[in-house]
């Protein structure tokens, strides 16, 4: 599955719903991206838990410390629960939040070097955060933009709605997959046309998605890799 034509490695590396043997489930969500065209791992999220989230990413035989940039989509602990476990083992590394919680990041997390997001920016070559939307809860999305010029999107828990981010991505491209927590999406109209529907975590009508696009959605879990 994992060819040098692709342009991205993810890797699944916590969730609430399921595992692969010898990975470790927990309330929250995060992903591992292994970006081809700089070689550099982010990490999208980082659950809830430190211990959980270190243990499966030595899983996949991958030193924690190696990672380059962790993006944290929205303020809430099953999303940034994880990260103190990064920063003890790497304090130099780049985080990248909502613009929103800037200043809590970098009172709490001083020796990291910390941006707040407010509108769309490249955060890894062909990696772009959607920029912050949302009113009460602001949260970031991830577009990455493969070599075939399609959008894999990568979300946490889209408290702003599913189709805002959807409609974001679809301005630099076509969306080919989408990733994450849906919460209470319930518009599947937006989904259309998206091959790989890859709802997990949050995702409350999960068995409505997959009746309705049984072809295209994937069952997601602790362990697993796609490429794109
Ligand atoms: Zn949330
Ligand atoms: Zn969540």
């Amino acid at each position: 599955m994992i060819s040098k034509e692709n342009s991205f490695e993810i890797r699944i590396v916590f969730d609430n719903k399921c595992n692969e043997e010898g990975f470790l489930t927990g309330f929250g969500f995060a992903v591992l991206i292994y970006n081809k065209f700089t070689k550099n791992y982010l990490l999208f999220d980082t659950g809830g838990n430190s211990e959980v989230l270190i243990h499966n990413i030595k899983k996949f035989n991958i030193n924690p410390s190696e990672i380059k940039k962790i993006i944290i989509s929205h303020n809430h602990h099953d999303h940034a629960g994880g990260l103190s476990g990064i920063y003890r083992l790497n304090s130099n590394i780049e985080i990248y939040v909502p613009k929103r919680v800037e200043q809590l990041y970098k009172q709490n997390l001083t020796k990291a070097k910390v941006t707040g997001v407010s509108d769309s920016m490249e955060i890894d070559q062909n990696i772009y955060s959607s920029g912050q939307i949302g009113s009460t809860i602001k949260e970031q999305a991830l577009f990455l933009k493969t070599k075939n010029n399609e959008i894999v999107i990568l979300v946490g828990c889209t408290h702003p709605g599913l189709e805002n981010f959807i409609l974001k991505a679809q301005k630099i491209s076509k969306v080919i997959a989408v990733i994450g927590g849906f919460h209470g999406f319930q518009k599947y109209s937006y989904l259309e046309g998206i091959d790989f529907i890859g709802a997990c975590h949050c995702t409350q009508h999960i068995g409505s998605i997959q009746k309705r696009f049984p072809d295209q959605f994937k069952q997601i879990c602790v362990g697993n890799s796609f490429s794109f």
